[in-house]
């Protein structure tokens, strides 16, 4: 049987509601599939400053370094508002990214045909559904380029730069060539190279990684601001999207807002290993924690991608997302309610896709 070393860091609100439903999937599926996962827990954020003082303790940097992979739930709450800024729970987050050097961002947009009618899209737009990942860079680029404030013909002026290196856009586009290879094969790489140098040593440096280790790969380039008009008017024809800092940042933003709802949206940061951090991109939600109403779904999602990109176990990535689509077919927790369809609790969901799996 093959094992795996899970470190489960639940966090706060509705943290601990949404992975518990997770870990009982990963484990329903484990069971169909013929893998155990092993899980670590540790503590992040506002429940790490209750018990440590400190919202990442060096233990659970330890424990995700030793894991093949992360799950987090979500961090943070009013509880934690007034612990001053160098201490805040989100402060935990920032530093577990960076303790384990993740510097690519994925998010999919992905809309399931039942719930098309959540979008903001017209119907025709979406056809049969969608199925969309941004990835993202995550540490370099305008973020983290030289900043400062001059004086320029007598007025006050500010300036931020644009930096990349070809090591850090080779990395990354690594990345999004190895996940086209496990979807379906096709990156579009994002930039403004028709007005930005930094975006020429991109469009340049991601062509060579294409043409000298994917070749098999289909790769076009756009720029970003036909990028945002097309996510909207036909985001069908996007597999995989690369791109820098700056633009994924917005581009991703865009582009999971197509699917509607935020309890479904799914992501995960990667360093060069195959470990990475999986989570909602939703916050803790304090205003609904511990009423049943959180919707587990994105976590669910998150547990998928974990299988797929960090344990190569697609298969059983896929019958997961297949069971949550069916499970969206007979019920849905309130945040996505339909009047057809039965209202479910956060452990009630759980159970259906566990059943649909
Ligand atoms: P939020 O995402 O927690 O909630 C926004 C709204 O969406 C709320 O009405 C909430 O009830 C609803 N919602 C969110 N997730 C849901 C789910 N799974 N099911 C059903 N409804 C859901 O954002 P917020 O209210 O701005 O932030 C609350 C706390 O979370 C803050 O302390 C914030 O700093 C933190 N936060 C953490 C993360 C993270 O851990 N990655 C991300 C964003 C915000």
């Amino acid at each position: 049987m093959r094992e795996y070393q899970i470190a489960v860091l639940k966090g706060d609100g509705i943290g601990p509601e949404i992975v518990d439903e997770a870990i009982r999937v990963l484990g329903k599926a484990g069971e169909k599939f013929g893998f155990a996962m092993h899980c670590h827990y540790a503590l992040l954020g506002g429940c790490a400053i209750d018990e440590t003082g400190m919202p990442l303790p060096q233990e659970t940097i330890d424990t995700c370094k030793a894991a093949d992979s992360t799950l987090l739930g979500a961090v943070g709450g009013p509880k934690w508002d007034s612990v001053p800024g160098d201490r805040r729970p989100e402060k935990g987050l920032l530093g577990i990214r960076g303790a384990l050097g993740l510097f690519a961002n994925l998010r999919p947009a992905v809309i399931f045909p039942e719930l098309r009618g959540a979008s903001p899209l017209r119907p025709e737009i979406i056809g049969d559904g969608l199925d969309v990942l941004v990835v993202r860079e995550l540490t370099g680029g305008i973020y983290f380029g030289e900043r400062g404030r001059r004086t320029v013909n007598g007025a006050e002026a500010a300036y931020d730069t644009e930096q990349y290196s070809v090591p850090e856009i080779e990395r990354i586009a690594r990345v999004a060539f190895q996940m086209a290879q496990k979807r379906r094969g096709r990156v579009c790489s994002v930039d403004k190279a028709n007005v930005l140098e930094s975006s020429r040593l991109w469009r340049a440096t991601v062509t060579r990684i294409h043409d000298e280790e994917f070749p098999q790969v289909e790769l076009s380039h756009m720029y970003v601001d036909n990028c945002a008009m097309q996510l909207v008017r036909n985001p069908g024809q996007f597999d995989v999207i690369v791109t820098s800092n700056i633009f994924g940042d917005i581009l991703s933003d865009e582009a999971s807002m197509i699917s509607g709802s935020i309890g479904m949206l799914a992501s995960a940061s990667l360093s060069g290993g195959k470990a990475g951090l999986y989570e909602p991109i939703h916050g803790s939600a304090p205003d609904i924690a511990g009423t049943g109403k959180a919707n587990p779904l994105a976590t669910i999602l998150s547990a998928a991608m974990m299988l797929r990109y960090s344990l190569g176990e697609a298969e059983a990535a896929d019958a997961i997302e297949a069971a949550v689509s069916r499970a969206l077919a007979r019920g849905r927790t309130a945040d996505i309610a339909s009047k057809e369809l039965p209202v479910l609790s956060c452990t009630e969901m759980g159970a259906l896709v566990c059943e649909c799996l």
